[in-house]
């Protein structure tokens, strides 16, 4: 299946510029059996590229062969470093929006953390919506504030009127983005005040400054700041800015209803050229970085280090399978205890706890994200390990 018209903008100047054949389809669902990690579902990632809004797509996605469902895991919320994150993101929204004794509304809330820290923190009610929500013992006290609704978000909740819409790392699940921005207007209406914030991966972190380990199945799209705020402004919202955050790895936008606009301003249209021009070199520069880590990779497998990868998330997953002919890898670390105990999607590692170091000692510790860098150093250096560290 090979799409050609771009979903954002129906172009049909969508052409495939990177191809990453046979990766797992889901590097989020957690395995209790080797085997069954090792033989999981494959499918192929053909990135196109449109060149009149900067939208990028697997144009060979099969959304067939993914079924979200309570197995899908992929909450970062153990991470000290991403807690305190979420949490100056909540109050920050909380006091932009005045977001106090309001209704929330998130799309998209996999296991509700962010939800409940808006509504505990500004005293609000929340409604949450995700197919993987499992009910959680802790969401009982908070059950007079937030109702979880385990399904997609579609026109089927227009009744469910609210202040604040938030959708968090989802929009670049959804096959045609579009179409869910389409809807998500329509049910806003004339409620002129209804606020909007979404955060997606920011599609600049992997096509310009190559963090390319998150490209992976799960993601369809790839938003750069031109094209998702096309993507907005073509749908009826009026787009107040558009910011990168944690990093550079995650793009935010804030919107508000308003008429529908193809325009683009000056610093748009700049845009979009440059990341044309960043597309047409990526497939080159990314072939680069992997030959970068084969060798580096065989030169630790010379010197028989004994090597762990710390963070069993998209990147890890990508980058163990990326380069599987190449490491001598058995093993993952990861906080989410969710996670251990479990195998890596395709090339089967076991994710443990980082207590399991304090036994297999190992001598070097590749970080997968530099975001936790200095968190990881600490944990290793309380555990009194001495590991060399290196990022990916
Ligand atoms: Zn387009």
């Amino acid at each position: 299946m090979s799409q050609h018209t771009c979903p954002v903008c129906g172009s049909n100047h969508f052409e495939t510029f990177f191809e990453m054949l046979e990766v797992p389809v889901f590097c989020n669902v957690l395995w209790p059996e080797q085997k069954a990690a090792q033989n999981c579902q494959k499918g192929d990632i053909k990135l196109a590229f449109c060149p009149s809004c900067g939208f990028i797509g697997n144009a060979a996605f099969d959304p067939s062969l993914l079924d979200y469902t309570q197995a899908y895991e992929n909450s970062l919320d153990f991470s000290p470093k991403f807690q305190n994150y979420s949490q100056s993101l909540a109050q920050r929204l909380i006091e932009n929006y005045d977001l106090h004794h309001k209704h929330i509304i998130e799309i998209g809330c996999g296991k509700g953390e962010f939800l409940v820290l808006l509504c505990e923190l500004g005293n609000n009610q929340g409604i949450g919506f995700d197919p993987t929500y499992v009910p959680l013992p802790e969401h009982e006290k908070v059950q007079d504030k937030i109702t979880f609704i385990q399904d997609y978000y579609s026109d089927k909740y227009a009744d469910y009127a609210s202040d604040f819409i938030c959708c968090r790392h989802t929009l670049e699940h959804i096959p045609q983005p579009t179409i869910l921005l389409e809807n998500l207007r329509q049910v806003i209406g004339n409620r002129s005040h209804t606020a909007i914030f979404f955060e997606v991966p920011n599609g600049l972190d992997t096509f310009q400054n190559m963090a390319i380990w998150d490209i992976i199945y799960e993601h369809c799209c790839y938003f750069a700041p031109v094209s998702l705020s096309y993507a907005f402004a073509s749908t009826g919202f009026r787009v107040e800015r558009t910011y990168d955050e944690f990093r550079s790895q995650f793009l935010c936008i804030e919107a508000v209803p308003g008429e529908s606009t193809k325009e683009m301003s000056q610093q748009q249209i700049a845009d979009l050229q440059q990341l044309t021009e960043d597309i047409k070199t990526f497939a080159q520069r990314f072939t680069t970085k992997v030959e970068t880590w084969q060798s580096k990779l065989e030169y630790i497998n010379k010197k028989d280090q004994r090597t762990v990868v710390w963070g069993a998330g998209s990147k890890g997953v990508t980058f163990l399978n990326l380069l599987k002919n190449k490491n001598h890898i058995d093993f993952i670390v990861d906080l989410n205890p969710r996670k251990q105990g479990m195998y890596v999607a395709g090339t089967g590692q076991r994710i443990v706890a980082p207590e399991f170091l304090r036994d297999y000692q190992p001598e070097l510790i590749l970080i997968m994200n530099p975001v936790y860098e200095q968190e990881i150093q600490q944990m290793v250096a309380d555990m009194g390990l001495n590991a060399e560290f290196m990022c990916v």
